[in-house]
C-alpha cells in the first residue's frame, strides 16, 4: 500500500458531512434507539470493517445495557464495483435466537450485501431483526432492503471517512469526504 504525502485527507467532491453534522446524526439515531429498545437489551452487530467507527459511537450514545457482536463481508468485486456476490469472512460469536437485533452497516450501496446478510441473520432465529445504516444511496440500488435508522441520504459519489476507507486509508477522519 503506497501512501504519498497530501493524497490523503479531506476531497473536494460534492459530498462533505462534518464531524459536527455526523455527531449530531449519531445522537438522534441513539435517542430513538433508546426509547424504542427500553428494556429489551438490543444485540448491536457491527458490519466490518467500514461500519466500526459508527457502532462505536453509536453503542456508547445509546447508554441502556446491550450487547455487541461483529461480522464481515467481502464482496467479489473490488472495492468500488461489487460482483453482486457476498461472502462471509467472518461469523458472528454469539446466538441470535430471541435476540433483538440491530444490524450496523456503514453504507447502502446496490443493497446486495444487505440483502445478503438479512437473509442470513433471519435464518438464524433473532426475536427481531432492524438496520442501521450511515449513509444510503439510493440511486445505485439494485435491490430494495428496508433502513429502519438513516444517518444520510447522499447523491452517487464516492465517499470516505469516518469508517469508509479510500484503499484502505482514512478511515480515521472523523468526517464524511468524497473526491471529485
Ligand atoms: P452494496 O453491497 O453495493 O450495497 O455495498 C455495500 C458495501 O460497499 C459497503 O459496506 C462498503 O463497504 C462499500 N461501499 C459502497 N459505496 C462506498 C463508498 O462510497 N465508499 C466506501 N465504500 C463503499
Amino acid at each position: 500500500m503506497t501512501s504519498k504525502a497530501g493524497q490523503h485527507g479531506p476531497g473536494s467532491g460534492p459530498i462533505q458531512i462534518s464531524q459536527e453534522q455526523v455527531q449530531a446524526r449519531v445522537q438522534e439515531i441513539a435517542a430513538q434507539i433508546r426509547s424504542e429498545y427500553q428494556g429489551r437489551e438490543p444485540h448491536l452487530i457491527c458490519v466490518l470493517n467500514g461500519a466500526f467507527m459508527f457502532h462505536a459511537d453509536l453503542v456508547r450514545a445509546v447508554g441502556i445495557p446491550l450487547t455487541v457482536d461483529f461480522l464481515q463481508t467481502s464482496s467479489y468485486g473490488d472495492a468500488k464495483q461489487s460482483s453482486g456476490e457476498v461472502k462471509l469472512v467472518k461469523d458472528l460469536n454469539f446466538p441470535l435466537s430471541g435476540r433483538h437485533v440491530i444490524l450496523i452497516e456503514d453504507i447502502v450501496d446496490t443493497g446486495i450485501t444487505m440483502h445478503y446478510l438479512l437473509g442470513y441473520l433471519e435464518g438464524r432465529g433473532p426475536a427481531s431483526l432492524k438496520v442501521a445504516a450511515l449513509l444510503s444511496k439510493p440511486s445505485r440500488r439494485r435491490i430494495e432492503v428496508p433502513v429502519d435508522y438513516l444517518g444520510f441520504t447522499i447523491p452517487d459519489a464516492f465517499v470516505y471517512g469516518y469508517g469508509l476507507d479510500r484503499s484502505q486509508l482514512d478511515r480515521n477522519l472523523p468526517f464524511i469526504t468524497s473526491q471529485e
